[in-house]
């Protein structure tokens, strides 16, 4: 496969096959996480990811295993009694499903690909509102001007978002969520098998209060160990490394997210030449920055996927209802520009051919 674009596992950094070397000849990997140099990786990459990422100082950063994990986290650990999902895919979905398991009351609202949620059956005094920021499902993405609205409404409430497939690549206005969290599959380019939790202060006062301490990944657990830079066990140290690592040597995140911008912007601008294929998200709006969503008949859509494999091109499947219609495509930052135009190329010749 020469060009990866799948939308998680993604493609890697190239750079992180001389991390791991790094790590070998390092022997962090075999010394134990309440160890010095354990903390002291762990605090380091913590404060390279506020420098990289523009996070906000008085945000805690948590390293657990999964996405998934942090949806069990927050529903044990956030929610009294009942939180509200707005969700358009299959993500946001499950995280609701996930989370009914633990909260019975909690509650669904689902919205369309090109609208943004209504806020109208929410109550004012919502715990917790748990919020997609970027559907890798659909390719959909929430604008900041409606998580601008929501903070606005909701001023009591927490705001959680998924940022699964958007974190390190967005420039995210962090004070406009109390948790953010993502794996390092997607966007990140790195391996899978560790996810970040971003908590604002107000989110860990909540968690006090809430006082829940029944299971290992109980958050004030989690939190009380990262403080100390440990963990609450032992963790996946040679993502943490590789973490550090590209951490160091990426660019602040304001530039990556204006070449994401500036690549989506070029390939949709080339798509519209395309006499098959359109957009599955039609209003730029609602479009997500780091993954796009292609939409053509079945016929199609296999046609291309059969076509591209040969060529060397991954392509994401379609995902749950738009399983059979859909490609997906990653705007992920690990992917080069030049993939870009081979791709753009090949669907090109694609569209004058089938
Ligand atoms: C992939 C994904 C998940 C699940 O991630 P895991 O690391 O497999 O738990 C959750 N939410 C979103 C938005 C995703 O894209």
């Amino acid at each position: 496969m020469k060009y990866n674009f799948y939308p998680g596992p993604s493609k890697i950094y190239p750079q992180v096959a001389g991390y791991f070397q790094e790590a070998m000849e390092l022997g962090i990997l075999e010394r134990n996480h309440r160890s010095k140099a354990f903390q002291e990786l762990f605090s380091t990459t913590k404060s390279l990811l506020k420098s990289k990422l523009n996070i906000p100082l008085d945000y805690e950063i948590v390293m657990v295993s999964s996405a998934t994990e942090c949806w069990e986290i927050i529903a044990q650990s956030f929610i009294n009694k009942k939180s509200y999902h707005l969700f358009n895919g299959a993500f946001g979905e499950k995280w609701c499903n996930y989370t009914q398991h633990i909260h019975a009351e909690s509650e669904a609202i689902s919205f369309g690909l090109n609208e943004n949620p209504l806020l109208e059956s929410i109550n004012d005094k919502a715990e917790l509102l748990a919020l997609t920021h970027n559907e890798t499902s659909n390719g959909t993405a929430l604008s900041e001007q409606f998580q601008k609205q929501v903070r606005t409404q909701f001023p009591n409430s927490l705001i959680a978002y998924d940022a699964t497939s958007s974190m390190a690549g967005y420039e995210f206005d962090w004070e406009l969520g109390d948790i953010w969290y993502a794996s390092v599959q997607k966007c990140f380019g790195l391996p899978a098998g560790m996810a970040l939790m971003m908590v604002s202060s107000r989110a860990i006062e909540r968690a006090k209060e809430i006082n829940e301490k029944k299971h290992y990944n109980s958050f004030n657990f989690i939190l009380k160990n990262a403080l100390n830079n440990q963990t609450h066990h032992t963790p996946n140290i040679a993502n943490i490394f590789l973490l550090n690592r590209l951490m160091q040597n990426v660019e602040n995140i304001s530039a990556v997210y204006q070449n994401l911008k500036i690549r989506k912007k070029q390939f949709f601008k080339e798509l519209s030449n395309l006499g098959r294929f359109e957009p599955l998200v039609s209003a730029n709006e609602f479009q997500s920055d780091t993954v796009f969503c292609l939409k053509a008949e079945t016929k199609s859509i296999q046609k291309l996927k059969e076509v591209a494999e040969k060529e060397g091109f991954v392509l994401g499947n379609g995902y749950g209802v738009w399983k059979e219609n859909t490609i997906r495509i990653a705007n992920f930052p690990a992917i080069p520009n030049q993939y870009y135009t081979e791709l753009i190329n090949f669907l090109l010749r694609f569209d004058k051919m089938n």
